[in-house]
Formats: C-alpha cells, structure tokens, sequence
C-alpha cells in the first residue's frame, strides 16, 4: 500500500502555476495568437471559475440539467458470479448524454458565458465531444462550431445528427486523412482568428495549460461522490478504484479524489489487438516522454516525434497520448496503468448486459474487464468501484456486427 500522506497537499503542489505536473504538461504552442488566446483563457478560469457564484450556479446545472448525483450501483449479480470480489460502478452513464464528458463541457461552458463569449469551437472524432459541447451550448445559447474530418463524418451519422439538431455547425475537414488530426488542426486555427468572441474547448483532461487543470477540476465530482455514496453504502474505502484512460478525463476525475487514501488505483489503457506499435494506443505503457499537440507528455510516436497510429475497438480510446498528470501520477507509483484488449472489453460488456441489465461503452467496458480479471485471480474479499464511464447505445451496432449477441463470452 502507498504511503498516502504524501498525497494531503497533492492539489496544493499540482500543478504549478506554469501547467506543469513534475516534468509533464506546459504550453508548447508558437503560434502567437494561440498564445495569447490561452493565456487569456488561463486567467479568466484562474478567477472566474474560483468565484463562489461561478462555483453555486455550476451546482445547480449538475442537479438541475445534467442529473447529478449520479448512482454508485452494488454489481451484488456479477460480483456472486466471480467469487468474492465486490464490484460497484460509477453510473456516469447515467449522466445527461449517457457519458462523464458532459461534466466539463458544461463547466467550459459556463465559463464562456461568464468571460462574454458567443461560441464554443472545438473538434471531434467518433463525435461524442462534438455531441456533449453542441448540448451546453444549447442550453447556454451559444454558438457551437465542430470541425470533424470528412471521413468521421461519413462514419458517425448519428452524432453528425444529434450534433446537427442541438444547433451546432459541423464543419467538415478535407486536409490530409480527413480524421481526427486534421480536425485539431483546424479547430486551433480557428480559435486562433476568433479567440476574441470564441472559446476552445477541449475533449480530455489533455492539451496545453490550463486544459489539464481544469478538465481534471470538473471531473473531480465524479470520485467526489463515488468516495462519499461508497462510505455512506458500506462505512469504509474501497480497496481499488479502477477507470480506463484515453486522453484521461473521467479517470482523472475519479482518481484525485482518492489520492490521499489507502486505496489502490488502476488506469486501463487500451491494448486493442496487441502490443506491436499500431495495434494499441496504450500510450503510458508502450510510450515515451515528447511534445505533442502543444503539451509534454508521455506519448505514442514515431521515429519523427509525430502521433503515431493507434488502434482500439473503443473509439474514444485511441488517442495517441495520455494527459500530463497521468504522466506524472505514474512517474511517482501512485497510479496502476493497465492494459486491456478488444476481445476482454467486449466479454466484459456482454457480462454486465446480461447479468447487471446495464449495456455500457466499449471504453468503459475496458475498465470493468480490468476489475473482473481481479476478481477473477485474487479470491480474497475486496471491494472495487469502477468508473462506468458511458452508455453503449452508441457501440449496439459494432459489436453486434462484430462479436454477435455475446454467446461465446458467456458459457
Ligand atoms: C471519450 C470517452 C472516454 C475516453 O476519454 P477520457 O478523456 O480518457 O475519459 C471514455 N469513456 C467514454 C464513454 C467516452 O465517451
């Protein structure tokens, strides 16, 4: 077990007043405009988003809007079935949206709203972002502007439509591969011309100062109250808290929260169809230190410090880097980074379908395997919370495609 203590003053110390956890995190841009516009941002978050009105109306959005307090759910089925683990969940699924990343885009903003603001710009791949930011700026009447490759945009209909319906433009990107990468590109450049009337926002606990910081500050309510519905439940800690780790924003979320107590805490990554370079985008277990879209981190690269192919089943999950606080939490052993793989992910999924009635996300479903191969190996009493990150309505038809209804995985 860790020597917690270590981990009372943690929020105090990161991170500094630069953006930097330990050696991890900055900002790396060059574009001076770009520079400009963050610093801006950096210091509107650093008073606005303190104020106690800021703080009582975001309250009141999270109850209200989004939801909020969302359910810790006792798996008591699953958990009898493996032994005697006990597993509960984090229902962020059950958050407006069906996933935790509504918990910053609402947070984003009421930020533009507060600093005057007529827009939210930002990119997506599979869309989930895209659709997340089009609902806040719905309901703070905002202008919203998604730059999404063409090829996205042909793949992910539905989003394009949610995304469309709630009022935001979707504006396709034809450079290059016309995916994800294209859409960062695009989406900076724009923020670049109109940072006077826009805000970017940003879909993970990742990107330049003050992205981390504050991405990780909206999601903190998510281990908040897991920590505190799992004591009033049982009267004591968990043993582990376990979330999987794309860019790392609902893990952040749930793991600060535990930092200083004696709980051990696992990030999974996704190992995808294996470890040679392509086939994965487990970035903090096969990457290394280097600057990448204008932060340093620990990454997945090539040869010429450019992201690399990733792949995972899990769309969300295949970012080629990890936020620079998971950085430094793994460079200091507080953290577990794990992997898991496609076909772990989706029995895991399969499993909580027909024995919990909840179908999750293929990313989630990452974070609940992880807990069940606990279970699986160590038959000793424990207690583990998992991060259900998201819903899986948006995977029904991939996975039937591809792994049928599951009858295999459950013999
Ligand atoms: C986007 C997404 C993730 C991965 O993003 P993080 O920033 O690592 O949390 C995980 N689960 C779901 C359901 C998502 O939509």
């Amino acid at each position: 077990m860790n020597k917690n203590r270590d981990f009372d003053n943690y929020l105090k110390e990161y991170p500094d007043e630069n953006g930097y956890f330990g050696k991890y995190g900055g900002n790396y841009l060059d574009n001076p405009a770009l520079v400009e516009a963050f610093k801006e941002f950096a210091e509107g978050y650093n008073t606005i988003a303190q104020s106690a009105q800021f703080i009582a109306e975001l309250r009141r959005i999270r109850k209200e809007f989004q939801g909020r307090p969302t359910p810790l759910y006792h798996c008591q089925r699953l958990s009898n079935l493996l032994g005697r683990t006990q597993i509960y969940l984090k229902r962020e699924d059950l958050n407006h949206t069906g996933a935790h990343k509504l918990n910053h885009c609402m947070g984003q903003g009421l930020l533009a709203k507060y600093m005057g603001k007529k827009k939210l710009i930002a990119e997506t791949g599979a869309g989930q972002h895209g659709v997340a930011l089009a609902t806040a700026a719905a309901y703070f009447g905002l202008e919203c502007d998604i730059y999404m490759g063409e090829v996205d945009i042909a793949k992910q209909a539905p989003n394009v439509t949610r995304m469309k319906l709630l009022g935001a433009r979707v504006i396709p990107v034809t450079a290059g591969l016309k995916t994800l990468k294209e859409a960062v590109d695009a989406a900076f450049e724009a923020y670049s011309r109109e940072y006077k009337d826009a805000i970017y926002c940003i879909g993970t606990a990742a990107g330049p100062h003050p992205f981390p910081l504050m991405v990780r500050d909206f999601q903190q309510i998510v281990g908040e109250e897991a920590r505190s519905q799992f004591i009033e439940m049982t009267g004591h800690l968990p043993d582990k808290v376990v979330a999987c780790v794309g860019g790392g924003s609902n893990s952040i979320g749930m793991f600060v929260p535990f930092l200083a107590d004696p709980v051990d805490i696992y990030g999974v990554e996704p190992l995808g169809r294996g470890p040679k370079m392509g086939d994965n985008a487990a970035s903090v277990t096969y990457g290394t230190e280097g600057v990448m879209h204008g932060f340093n981190s620990i990454m997945l690269a090539d040869e010429n410090g450019n992201p690399a192919p990733v792949y995972s089943n899990a769309s969300g999950l295949d970012y080629p880097a990890v936020g620079p606080e998971h950085a430094n939490l793994h460079d200091m052993g507080r953290i577990n980074y794990v992997t898991v793989g496609d076909e772990e992910a989706v029995e895991a999924l399969f499993m909580l379908s027909r024995y919990e009635g909840i179908i999750p996300a293929i990313e989630s479903s990452h974070a609940l395997a992880y807990a069940i191969r606990e279970a699986r190996e160590k038959n000793k009493p424990q207690s583990i919370v998992v991060n259900l990150s998201g819903r899986g309505d948006k995977d029904l038809d991939f996975v039937v495609e591809n792994y049928g209804y599951g009858d295999k995985y459950l013999k």
